[in-house]
């Protein structure tokens, strides 16, 4: 069985944002579901390894909250800062702990250019190449996003339950789209669903968001890198996207 725990659920900046106006950011409680870590997610596999998805910058606060045994696997879907920078938090924890870090050649060569002093075994992926950790087999899967960005498939080879974990993106190659057909949970981008960056060519718009997510095939859908541009709370994106789950930070599935 696969433990799945939403770490955070919020876009690039998080919510708040740093020193945000907006309505979300200026209202938000610690303890309410508005309140969204950047993205990430643990998975605890049947013999209970800790497998982190995204080393957010928010991984100190995130550790400490969810209160997550120590890390065997962090897997980075690309190089931005709220999916890699994470690392440097863990300077002093990787002096006395060891850490597999899993990430695509790119992703390894901003590793190697500023934060090589992290001390982490590295392991490249391919796209399409599967690797296993305990009972979970993962693919890097490509998507579109930035230059070599990697979503990850994940199949319990116990239970034969698969997660589609799809990073930020503009879409998906027709590959990616075959094999993450009719999951068990796909979890996807949603960072401007309710308000238009247009100048963002690295995310889907708002109006691309919805016929994206109808092309999809899944049990459940579940919607996370919020932003706070939208000024809509959890519930009211609740209630106006019956059909999709809102991801929120601490939110559990097992599969
Ligand atoms: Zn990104």
């Amino acid at each position: 069985m696969i433990k799945l725990t939403f770490l955070g659920s919020g876009c690039w900046q998080g919510i708040p944002a740093p020193f945000g106006d907006d309505e979300i950011s200026q209202k938000v409680e610690w303890d309410s579901k508005d309140f969204r870590f950047r993205t990430s997610a643990h998975i605890q596999t049947e013999h209970g390894k800790n497998i982190i998805v995204e080393a957010t910058p928010d991984i100190r606060l995130q550790s400490w909250k969810f209160k997550l045994g120590k890390p065997d696997a962090f897997l980075i879907s690309h190089w931005h800062y709220d999916h890699l920078f994470g690392l440097m938090e863990l300077d002093w924890y990787t002096e006395k702990n060891k850490l597999t870090v899993y990430g695509n050649s790119i992703t390894k060569e901003w590793y190697d250019s500023r934060m090589s002093h992290i001390n982490v075994d590295f392991q490249v992926f391919e796209s399409y190449k599967p690797f296993e950790i305990d009972n979970v087999r993962i693919t890097p899967i490509t998507i579109n996003h930035v230059e070599d960005t990697d979503g990850f498939f994940f199949e319990d080879m116990t239970t034969n339950k698969k997660i589609a974990y799809l990073s930020d993106l503009r879409g998906i190659p027709i590959k990616t789209a075959e094999l993450v057909k009719d999951s068990d949970a796909i979890i996807t981008d949603a960072t401007y669903l309710e308000s238009d960056i247009s100048d963002d060519p690295t995310h889907l718009q708002k109006e691309q968001i919805i016929p994206f997510l109808r092309k999809l095939s899944a049990k459940e859908i579940i919607l996370t890198n919020i932003g706070s541009y939208q000024d809509l709370t959890h519930a009211d994106l609740e209630q106006k996207f019956p059909q999709y789950t809102i991801a929120f930070d601490g939110m559990k599935r097992e599969y």
